[in-house]
């Protein structure tokens, strides 16, 4: 394994409850997600719920030393099955779970992103989190610790309980806390203020790392613009603490003020930048391929693409806003991957020609591309293609792109 920019990243969520201000605390890689703790007069309140049961129950034995108070609500930031799926752990039967009335769930049968193809999303969530990968090839999974316990996984969530419409202050049993709408990873999102304590716990709208403005797993386009003004917004209200759904909490108002704006900024520029080749007649793979951030963003430690990409980013941007047609009457046609494979023989004089092609070439991506041609023609070429993706996962600094080589590659390898 080369990959230590990647392993360098796990630093980002290591295991332990950390104490956020007076009665305020934050559970970091117990879990993929963040679990956050505010303890009022008589109760505590809990923001999100972890991945699963088994992840909720140690985190809850950690907040007990801390607080033998009863709990007497649960916020959920937003719907991701990461963060509300070790709910049945906190929960009593009676308390309030409190979120946005856009409330919707990438958990399958909860509603909202389950509508896309269930099976390909499963299939694929498995690919970008690495699940099942030898512990040797685990290094994390961008936004959190690859070793976590998967006892309960996505079988804790529980229903909301109290949808809000609009942006409200609530008294958390002492505490002052507004609930502010706040679109961004997900259009469902609720950002949580402590105005005394000028602490912002931010949901996913902001976490140490490039932002997943598009997730591998599939998931329907995200507002870039939206989360963009959501940065802003939240950017203005100088927190001095910031507690993420994800990675190490920040303190210290200029540098969070500087975290949230310079990734809107960051956002902005891929928009406008996208914008600018789609509306040249750029083709989209050469947009991609070209697009670069400018030094004064591409060098903010929070912005290195351990788990969103640039690349990818751009092309979601684009297909997001205008679908997939990219304006070439060419593309308004297609031809199936077995019939481009034959036409590919024929230019290139017989398979053998493409065989020599594949194992000639110093290009990984072109070597994959080969590989595919050859497989759809029943040519035996996975061990060289997992060997490939191996090799591109080595210096792979995206943790989802390299766990689905990998998770790949080992299915290849297992003949599947
Ligand atoms: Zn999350």
């Amino acid at each position: 394994m080369t990959n230590s920019y990647l392993v360098k990243h796990s630093k980002q969520f290591p295991k332990g409850i950390i104490k956020l201000s007076e009665g305020c605390w934050t559970a970091v890689g117990y879990a993929a997600s963040n679990v956050h703790m505010i303890e009022g007069r008589n109760s505590v309140s809990i923001i999100d719920t972890s991945e699963s049961i088994g992840a909720a129950r140690n985190i809850l034995a950690e907040f007990k030393n801390l607080s033998s108070k009863p709990i007497s609500r649960i916020i959920y930031s937003h719907g991701h099955r990461d963060h509300i799926s070790g709910a049945r752990v906190f929960y009593d039967g009676t308390q309030e779970i409190i979120t946005s009335h856009k409330f919707t769930s990438d958990l399958v049968n909860v509603g909202g992103e389950s509508t896309a193809p269930s099976l390909a999303l499963k299939k694929r969530t498995e690919a970008q989190f690495g699940m099942g990968l030898d512990s040797k090839d685990r290094i994390n999974i961008g936004c959190g610790p690859a070793n976590r316990p998967m006892e309960g996984l996505g079988q804790g969530f529980i229903q909301p309980t109290t949808f809000i419409e609009k942006d409200q202050d609530i008294n958390l049993d002492g505490i002052g806390a507004r609930l502010i709408h706040a679109p961004g990873e997900t259009e469902d999102h609720i950002v949580v203020w402590l105005p005394e304590k000028k602490l912002l716990f931010c949901g996913d709208n902001w976490y140490h790392s490039f932002p997943n403005l598009y997730a591998i797993r599939g998931t329907a386009y995200r507002d870039y613009g939206k989360w963009a003004d959501s940065l802003e917004f939240l950017a203005n209200l100088n927190a001095d603490i910031l507690a993420p759904g994800h990675t190490l909490p920040q303190f210290g108002s200029e540098k969070i003020r500087e975290m949230l704006s310079s990734t809107r900024k960051m956002i902005l520029f891929l928009m406008e930048k996208t914008t600018e080749g789609l509306n040249a007649g750029i083709p989209l793979d050469d947009i991609v391929t070209t697009l670069e951030l400018p030094e004064d963003l591409s060098s903010k430690p929070w912005l290195k693409e351990f788990y969103g990409k640039l690349s990818w980013s751009a092309r979601a941007y684009a297909t997001g806003t205008l679908g997939w047609y990219d304006g070439n009457p060419t593309n308004l046609g297609t031809i199936g991957t077995v019939e481009r494979a034959e036409l590919m023989v024929d230019l290139a004089g017989g398979i053998e020609e493409i065989w020599n092609a594949t194992k000639a070439t110093p290009n990984l991506q072109w070597k994959l591309e080969l590989c595919d041609i050859l497989i759809s023609l029943g040519q035996p070429a996975e061990k060289t293609k997992a060997e490939t993706m191996r090799t591109l996962a080595d210096d792979e600094i995206n943790a989802t792109a390299r766990n689905a080589y990998l998770w790949e590659a080992k299915r290849l390898d297992q003949g599947k």
